[in-house]
């Protein structure tokens, strides 16, 4: 039952996810998190870094898609100047903004990538709805309260798959 959270993949950082290396698995699309994953939560604005990724990936046609469970203020003023396709209010980790992010992309599930900070959000929303699934460490320790308490449960998951030998990387 628990496998439902457990990521296909771990990288510290989005940035560690290259073009050329989805581009040679296939990979068409980025359905991302926001808070935390691409800025950290209290950060409004794209950083220099998510601007040249997000370019990285519109040079080798790569669609990328934010999905968030934040809200339309936001996520919209966020996404817009990056000109990026985004789903607010996503009600992560129920499968209808995935699902709905893959069909504005016109992408097959096997071709498209599900990047997050959250076990309990965007990995169990991820796996549920048949995508691949990568977890990055969060930006920043801190998180907005609701987030608060999913970690504590996340840390609990993260020791159970860690006692099993199902994950190797180190504790945040
Ligand atoms: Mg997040």
């Amino acid at each position: 039952m628990l496998s439902k959270f457990l990521p296909n993949e771990h990288v510290k950082s989005v940035f560690e996810i290259k073009a050329e290396l989805l581009k040679e698995k296939g990979i068409k699309g980025i359905i991302t998190d926001l808070d935390n994953t691409l800025v950290a939560w209290n950060v409004k604005n794209a950083t220099p870094e998510v601007v040249s990724w997000f370019k990285s990936m519109q040079d080798h046609g790569i669609k990328v898609t934010i999905i968030s469970n934040n809200k339309e203020e936001r996520v919209k003023m966020f996404s817009e100047p990056l000109g990026t396709p985004y789903v607010f209010s996503a009600r992560k980790p129920l499968k209808r903004a995935f699902k709905v992010a893959a069909k504005q992309m016109e992408l097959k599930k096997e071709e498209i990538v599900v990047i997050g900070d959250q076990l309990l959000t965007d990995v169990l929303g991820g796996n549920s709805a048949g995508f691949y699934t990568v977890l990055v460490v969060p930006i920043v320790q801190t998180d907005e309260k609701i987030t608060q308490f999913n970690r504590r449960i996340e840390r609990k998951i993260m020791n159970y798959f860690r006692r099993k030998g199902k994950i190797s990387w180190e504790d945040k």
